[in-house]
C-alpha cells in the first residue's frame, strides 16, 4: 500500500520529470527517497551532502513549487542527508537538516516558506570532507554473480573481475568498456565498484556519469571552486566515469578530467570509464585524453547470443521469485534482439500483462505481448504529426495553430493538439510548448487540465478528441 508521502512525492516527481531534462532528472530526483510527512513538512533522504546542497541550490524553487501545489501553502521540505560511516555492516548514518534555499537561491517568489528570509548557516556542511564519507553511488543490485557470463562479454567481464580484485595494479588502466545502448555497461561498471569495496572496504569508490562529472564541473566553476572539485577527485581509489561519450563538445570538463586522470593514473589509482562507442570513434574528446584511454585495456559487450540471453533471462526470473514455461523463455530469447534492456522489458510487460489480466503465462499470450512491445518500442510519433491530424481534423491553418489567435476554434484545437502531444509522445511539456510557437510548460499544463475538465462536462468535445484520439494511435503503431 502506498503511504501518503510517498504519494505526495510521486505527484511531485511527475511535475518535475516535465520540466527537468531527462539526465538531470535521473541524477538529481531518481536517487531521492521520500521518508516521512508530518503536518505539512515533507521530508526527503539524499545520497550525500553534495547532493543536498546542489538540490537547495539548483532546483529549489522548482521543489517549491511542486509541493505547494500539493500540499498547500505551508509545505516545507526537510532533508535527511546519507553519511557513509565507511563500514559496510553498519545501516547509513543521516542526519536531518530543513530546507533552507541554500546560498543564493533568489527570486521573486520569497513567499515560498522553504526560504527563511535570513538564512542560517547550515551546520552540517563536513569540513575537508573525510575520505570515508564519500558515498560511492553504486546501486548494490549490480553484481558480478547477477551479470551473466557470455562471448559478448568474457573479456569485459573477466578484465573487471581482474579489476576488482587488484585496482590500480594491474595493466588494465583505464579499464574502458564500451558497447551499445542496454547491452550492460553501467551494470559491469558498477559491479567492479561493488566488489571493490566488498573485497577492499578501505578504499574510496566513486560511481560518476560524466554528465553529472560535467554538471559539477561547471557548478564549481561558478563559485569559484575549481580546485575544490579537482582535490575531491583526487582523494578517489577506483573511480568509474559512465558514459565518456557526453565529454563531447565539454572542453572545460576533459581539461579537469585530465588533470584527475593523471594524477590517479600517476598515483596508482584505477579508473574505470565506460562508453557507447570504441575509443577511437569518440570524436570532440581531445586527442591527449584519447591516448590515455589507450594506455590500458578496452574492452567491448556485444548483444548476447541465443543461449546467453537464456541464462540471463533464467537469472532475473530466479532473483524474482518467477517462473514460467520453457517454450515462452525461448521465445523471448528468440525474438529479441536489441538488447538486454529490451530483453527485461519484454519480461517486464510479460508479467504485468498476466497479473493485470489474471491470466497464466503462455506462448500465447508471450506472442500478443511481444507484439505490442516490439511496436511500442519501434515508432513513436512526433509533435508535428499530431499538429497536422488535429489541423486536418477541424480544418483550421497550420500557422493559425501555432501563433496567438484567441479564437475559440483555434484556441480548443491548440489545447487538443498539446493534449494528445502529452499522452503521445514522450517530449517534456517544455519541448511541446516550444512546438507551438515558444509558448512554456505552464501553458501546456494549463491546456492538458482544460481538455481533461471539457471532456468531462462537453460531449461534443469529448467524442472529438477520443476520435482523435483512435487516429493518433492508429498512426502510432
Ligand atoms: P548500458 O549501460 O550498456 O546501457 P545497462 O548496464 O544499464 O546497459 O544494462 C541494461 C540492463 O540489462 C540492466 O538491467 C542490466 O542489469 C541488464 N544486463 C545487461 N547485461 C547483463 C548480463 N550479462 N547479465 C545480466 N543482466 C544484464
Ligand atoms: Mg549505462
Amino acid at each position: 500500500m502506498d503511504k501518503v508521502f510517498e504519494k505526495v512525492w510521486i505527484n511531485c516527481l511527475e511535475i518535475i520529470k516535465d520540466i527537468v531534462e531527462w539526465q538531470h532528472f535521473k541524477t538529481w530526483f531518481e536517487p531521492i527517497k521520500p521518508v516521512a510527512l508530518k503536518e505539512k513538512i515533507l521530508t526527503i533522504q539524499v545520497p550525500s551532502q553534495f547532493f543536498y546542497e546542489y538540490i537547495e541550490e539548483h532546483y529549489v524553487s522548482l521543489l517549491a513549487k511542486t509541493l505547494k501545489r500539493e500540499l498547500g501553502k505551508d509545505a516545507r521540505l526537510e532533508y535527511r542527508i546519507m553519511v557513509d560511516s565507511g563500514n559496510r555492516n553498519n545501516k547509513p548514518q543521516t542526519i536531518d537538516v530543513p530546507g533552507q534555499g541554500y546560498k543564493s537561491y533568489s527570486n521573486n517568489e520569497m513567499d515560498f516558506p522553504l526560504v527563511i528570509n535570513n538564512p542560517v548557516k547550515n551546520p552540517f556542511v563536513i569540513p575537508g570532507l573525510k575520505k570515508m564519507q564519500i558515498n560511492p553511488q553504486l546501486n548494490q543490485a549490480y553484481t558480478f554473480e547477477a551479470y551473466v557470463e557470455g562471448d559478448c562479454n568474457r573479456v569485459a567481464r573477466r578484465a573487471g573481475k581482474t579489476v576488482a580484485e587488484k585496482p590500480g595494479t594491474t595493466s588494465f588502466n583505464p579499464l574502458v568498456i564500451y558497447g551499445g545502448v542496454g547491452l550492460g555497461k553501467t551494470h559491469l561498471a558498477q559491479a567492479i565498484g561493488n566488489e571493490v569495496k566488498r573485497l577492499h572496504s578501505n578504499k574510496v569508490v566513486l560511481y560518476v556519469s560524466s554528465e553529472k562529472f560535467i554538471n559539477q564541473f561547471i557548478d564549481h566553476g561558478r563559485n569559484g571552486a575549481i580546485n575544490d572539485f579537482i582535490h575531491f577527485y583526487q582523494l578517489i581509489d577506483v573511480l568509474i566515469i559512465d558514459d565518456v561519450q557526453f565529454f563531447t563538445r565539454a572542453e572545460k570538463s576533459q581539461d579537469a578530467f585530465f588533470s584527475i586522470f593523471n594524477h590517479l593514473h600517476q598515483s596508482g589509482k584505477q579508473l574505470i570509464l565506460t562508453s557507447d562507442k570504441p575509443p577511437k570513434d569518440l570524436e570532440g574528446v581531445q586527442e591527449r585524453l584519447l591516448s590515455r584511454f589507450r594506455w590500458g585495456l578496452s574492452a567491448d559487450i556485444q548483444m548476447p547470443d541465443y543461449d546467453t540471453k537464456i541464462e540471463i533471462l533464467e537469472k532475473k526470473m530466479k532473483n524474482d521469485g518467477l517462473e514460467m514455461p520453457p517454450e515462452v523463455v525461448k521465445y523471448i530469447a528468440y525474438n529479441i534482439n536489441s538488447s538486454v534492456r529490451e530483453l527485461e522489458g519484454a519480461l517486464i510487460s510479460l508479467l504485468a500483462q498476466s497479473s493485470l489480466n489474471k491470466r497464466e503465462i503462455d506462448l500465447e499470450l508471450a506472442k500478443k505481448v511481444l507484439r505490442n512491445f516490439v511496436k511500442s518500442s519501434s515508432k513513436e510519433i512526433t509533435i508535428d504529426a499530431i499538429q497536422k491530424m488535429v489541423c486536418e481534423y477541424f480544418d483550421v491553418p497550420y500557422d493559425k495553430l501555432l501563433q496567438k489567435t484567441r479564437k475559440r476554434e483555434i484556441v480548443q484545437a491548440r489545447q487538443i493538439t498539446m493534449f494528445l502531444a502529452k499522452a503521445f509522445t514522450k517530449n517534456s511539456l517544455k519541448t511541446i510548448g516550444e512546438h507551438f510557437g515558444g509558448r512554456d510548460h505552464t501553458t501546456v499544463i494549463h491546456s492538458c487540465q482544460t481538455v481533461k475538465d471539457l471532456m468531462d462536462t462537453d460531449n461534443l468535445f469529448k467524442e472529438s478528441v477520443l476520435e482523435l484520439q483512435q487516429k493518433v494511435h492508429l498512426a502510432a503503431m
